[in-house]
This record gives C-alpha cells, sequence and structure tokens, in this order.
C-alpha cells in the first residue's frame, strides 16, 4: 500500500506534497506585477512614484497592497503571525485562489462534502475544475473514507466547510484530523460561521499540518458583510503564493479603515454573538411548536435549518408578506427544508407570528 509506505514508522506525522508539487507550473514560475507601493515601503514624505494625484488625501493614495496594519491587529486578537494571513475581498476571493493556485484547468479535481456552500462548486466551473461530490451521512457527518476514495492522483484539494452551510452543524474534529493526516494535498476548512460555535478553530493547528488553509470572514459574527472582507489562514509559503497572484491592491481602504474599526471592538462582537445564541435558543423553542416543522436540526452556526411539510408553499407565504428566508429544499439531504438566518428579536418574531398564522 502505497500510502502506509508513505507515513513510514511513524504514522501521526504524514508527508505532505511539497508545495511545489502542487502548485500550477505557471503559477510556481510567476514574476508578480510589483507596484510602487511595493517597491518602496519606508518613511518618506514626497511620493511622486505611482502617479496619484496630490489631491484629494486621504483617498488619492494606493493602499498598501499586504494590508500590513489590519494583518497586525487581526494577529493579535486570532493569536496567528501576521505572516499567515491572506486577506481577501471576502472569502469568495481566497476561494477563487485556491483554484487559480492549484488547480490546472481539465486536468485537476477537487472533492468536497455534500451539501455545502454553493461558491466551491461555482469557483470550480468558472476555472474549469472537475468539482467531485460526497454525500455527508445522515447525520451530516463525513464518511472519511468515501471521501478518501474519491480522491486520486489529481486531487489538489478537498474543501469542508465546519460548521457547514446549509445544515448548521460542525464537522466532527477527530475526522477533520484523519482528513488532514492521510490526504496529502490541500485541506480548506471554511470557518465562516466559527465564532457561534462551541469549538476551537483549527487555525491553532497550522503550525501541525502545512497543507491546511483555514477561511474565516468578517462577514458573519462581525456583521461586516457589506465591507467585503475575508481571511486565510495557511503556511508562509502558501500565503505568498496568494500574495504573488492577487490584483495588486485586492482590500480597498476604505474596507481596511472600516475593519480596523470593527477590530476595536472586538467585546462588541462578542455581545453580538451571545445575543445571537440567546435568539437561536428563542426560534428554535418557537419553531418547535409550530405543526408544519417536522425537525429542526441541530446548529452551531446563526442558522436554523427545519424541515417543513411543505417548504414551497411556507417559502412563497413569507415572501407575499415581505419576510425571507431561504429555501433549501432541492438541495441534497434537504428534501423539505427551510434555512432560517437568526435575526434581531423583532425580525425573529415578525417570521413566527406569520408562520403560526400559516400553521393554523
Ligand atoms: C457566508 C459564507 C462565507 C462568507 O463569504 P464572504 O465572501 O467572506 O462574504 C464563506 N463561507 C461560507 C460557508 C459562508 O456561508
Amino acid at each position: 500500500m502505497k500510502n502506509k509506505s508513505n507515513l513510514g514508522t511513524s504514522p501521526s506525522v504524514p508527508t505532505y506534497k511539497k508545495l511545489e508539487e502542487l502548485l500550477r507550473k505557471n503559477i510556481l514560475n510567476l514574476t508578480p506585477y510589483s507596484s510602487a507601493r511595493d517597491e518602496f515601503t519606508g518613511d518618506a514624505s514626497v511620493f511622486l512614484d505611482a502617479n496619484e494625484s496630490p489631491f484629494n488625501p486621504p483617498y488619492n493614495r494606493y493602499p498598501d497592497p499586504l494590508q500590513r496594519k489590519l494583518k497586525e491587529k487581526i494577529s493579535e486578537i486570532k493569536h496567528v503571525r501576521a505572516e499567515n494571513i491572506f486577506l481577501g475581498n471576502g472569502s469568495d476571493e481566497a476561494i477563487d485562489l485556491v483554484y487559480r493556485a492549484f488547480c490546472e484547468p481539465r486536468t485537476d479535481n477537487v472533492v468536497a462534502i455534500e451539501p455545502t456552500y454553493g461558491m466551491y462548486k461555482v469557483s470550480a466551473e468558472i476555472n474549469d475544475i472537475e468539482y467531485r461530490k460526497v454525500l455527508l451521512d445522515s447525520n451530516f457527518q463525513i464518511n472519511v473514507e468515501e471521501l478518501l476514495k474519491a480522491t486520486d492522483a489529481h486531487t489538489k484539494v478537498i474543501w469542508i466547510c465546519s460548521p457547514n452551510n446549509p445544515t448548521g452543524n460542525l464537522i466532527n474534529s477527530n475526522d477533520l484530523v484523519e482528513i488532514l493526516e492521510r490526504f496529502h494535498g490541500i485541506v480548506v476548512i471554511d470557518e465562516a460561521y466559527i465564532d457561534f460555535a462551541d469549538q476551537e478553530s483549527f487555525i491553532y493547528r497550522l503550525d501541525k499540518y502545512p497543507n491546511l488553509i483555514i477561511l474565516q470572514t468578517f462577514s458573519k459574527a462581525w456583521g461586516s458583510a457589506a465591507i467585503r472582507l475575508g481571511m486565510a489562514f495557511a503556511s508562509i509559503e502558501i500565503i505568498q503564493v496568494f500574495n504573488k497572484i492577487k490584483y495588486p491592491y485586492n482590500v480597498n481602504q476604505l474596507t481596511q479603515n472600516k475593519a480596523l474599526e470593527a477590530l476595536e471592538n472586538v467585546d462588541q462582537v462578542a455581545k453580538w454573538v451571545e445575543l445571537i445564541l440567546h435568539e437561536r435558543e428563542q426560534m428554535f423553542d418557537q419553531l418547535s411548536q409550530l405543526k408544519m416543522v417536522r425537525h429542526i436540526y441541530p446548529t452551531d452556526a446563526n442558522f436554523l435549518l427545519i424541515q417543513v411539510e411543505n417548504p414551497n408553499e411556507v417559502y412563497k407565504k413569507l415572501v407575499e408578506k415581505g419576510i425571507i428566508i431561504r429555501n433549501r429544499s432541492t438541495v441534497s439531504l434537504c428534501g423539505g427544508c427551510l434555512r432560517i438566518t437568526i435575526g434581531e428579536q423583532t425580525e425573529n418574531m415578525a417570521l413566527i407570528e406569520e408562520l403560526k398564522k400559516i400553521d393554523k
């Protein structure tokens, strides 16, 4: 068995493929664009290097291409070194960069759990990469053997989302560890909802797993979906590749300023999370009293997945009342399911009131 002999005498220390083996050749050999702001980063008083306007400060100047100040702040809060952080225009940018860095169009493939967040597949299709789905079990957990069986020599990436969207649950961390130890390509764990979960992030295991990429975002618990700021945490080598292939000024100055503001208010974010978790419990109780609700899935995120008798009808009636939830009833393993984001109390109550009327 090839896998076994690769592991040698110490099965807990896996041998990963080297980054050079995983990267596309053109990316490995790429000379990146060097901007004026890349070439000079020290202190100066006269900047005549970037063809900017001298008028309309502070927005006349190009932003820091590597968002150093912002990364320093995130580094302090997340206890991860700044050089292990990539920032992008939402997590969506990092998802796209994973494909562009590692996956050769029409040759390589990726394996993902199903159901999960839709962008992994859309981005695969945009990049012309085969996307292999492996169904979760009835508890929305991973069958590790089946997942690994779906991989082959051309599998560059495994996509995992935990807590998963739209199912809401954390993936068993033992299974994540097993996948990290047995798959030798890139493993992405999307932790967009980790702030709502009662489990530690995998960012603290980055040093142990050089081929791990963690995604997090300002769009959920941080309450900043509008500023478009996503984070990827990975080895220095992987972060350097992302920096090489991203657009030079991928995170604009307005976003960087707003994010710095948000990072001064970590306590506020913690309070928001507590409020949402409290509301989530209320919603769980209220929903479980409705006749139409067959099942409410356990959740570790800021949304609830519920199974109802007539999802399309419920969805439509709510829309008529100006209440929008997500109809997930055509998603694999989610027959009859609606996904409800936890809002503020008045919004949640408005939803419950309408559902009670429909329930009669
Ligand atoms: C909402 C969400 C994101 C966030 O994407 P952004 O581009 O950062 O807004 C990422 N992953 C999952 C699974 C999500 O549900």
